[in-house]
């Protein structure tokens, strides 16, 4: 039986802030979903905590982390990285694994046939290892990537594509981009309405946004949960696992509408939703 508890925990300390609400509805009223060690996780390390509580909000049924990474928390965390987070490997595999999702949001702009004529701007925001980056631009994208993580940016730089170790809350852009992509990205972040709405003042009136994110409610999510191997709950990366019903409710208080949804070929139990800006 779940608890009702206040959403604001007593957990605090220099490297991790408690939500004062829940960060989609500004609900405070959230069921203990249960905490969890995050030692084995790859990139944890002391003094990072060991454990990670998750809560589900009372009003709008959101699950997330009881608190959030401060900046010196980030700095900590960001000291290690994944091998897939930084560029290198299997390219060609990399390339198959992003054509299908490129294709797709290809396909949902509206001036799609200018790519053959000009080149259209995209923001690959958590460019990571870069692979989204280097498809769109083989597509023909004056593509960008931004990452918090100095070594992933460097990489990328080094291999001759464009990208900035920077923030999409405090990007400054001189035009705005046909696409915005957020692969594996919106979990990550504490407030994920805050970079939503930035999304929306960078994009393009005709221009197309691409999410991928962790679905509750797909079969392997439950499955991976009943088996208590589901790999998202003690990843110490997340503050959040979204629903596809959450992230629609997400998209469109931030004046989006959901046009495109399917699954990622990437990571297990992940979604994958497109999004253009709702008429004013
Ligand atoms: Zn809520």
């Amino acid at each position: 039986m779940l608890v009702a508890a206040p959403v604001a925990a007593d957990k605090e300390c220099s490297y991790r802030t408690p939500y004062s609400s829940c960060p989609l509805c500004g609900g405070h009223q959230a069921a203990l979903s249960g905490t969890v060690s995050c030692r084995n996780h790859a990139l944890w390390h002391p003094p990072l905590p060991d454990s990670l509580t998750w809560l589900q909000c009372a009003s709008c049924g959101h699950i997330f982390t009881d608190s959030y990474y401060t900046d010196a928390g980030l700095s900590e965390v960001f000291l290690r990285a994944n091998d897939n987070q930084l560029a290198g490997g299997d390219w060609e595999r990399v390339r198959y694994a992003w054509a299908g999702t490129v294709n797709r949001i290809v396909q949902a702009l509206p001036s799609r046939k200018d790519i053959f004529h000009e080149k259209l701007g995209w923001l690959d925001v958590g460019c990571g290892n870069g692979g989204l980056l280097f498809t769109a631009s083989e597509f023909g994208f004056d593509a960008v990537g931004i990452d918090t993580r100095k070594e992933a940016v460097q990489r990328i730089q080094d291999m001759g594509y464009a990208a900035l170790q920077a923030d999409i809350l405090t990007i400054q852009a001189r035009k705005p981009f046909h696409v915005i992509s957020m692969a594996d990205v919106l979990e990550h972040v504490a407030f994920p309405l805050q970079v939503l709405a930035r999304a929306h003042d960078l994009l393009h009136e005709q221009g197309v946004l691409f999410i991928s994110c962790p679905n509750v409610e797909c079969i392997t999510w439950r499955q991976q949960d009943e088996a208590k191997t589901n790999p998202y709950c003690t990843e110490l990366e997340h503050h959040h696992n979204f629903s596809r019903a959450t992230l629609m409710t997400a998209l469109r208080a931030c004046r989006f509408v959901p046009v495109g949804y399917s699954v990622s070929p990437r990571y297990i139990a992940c979604m994958e939703v497109l999004a253009v800006k709702s008429p004013e």
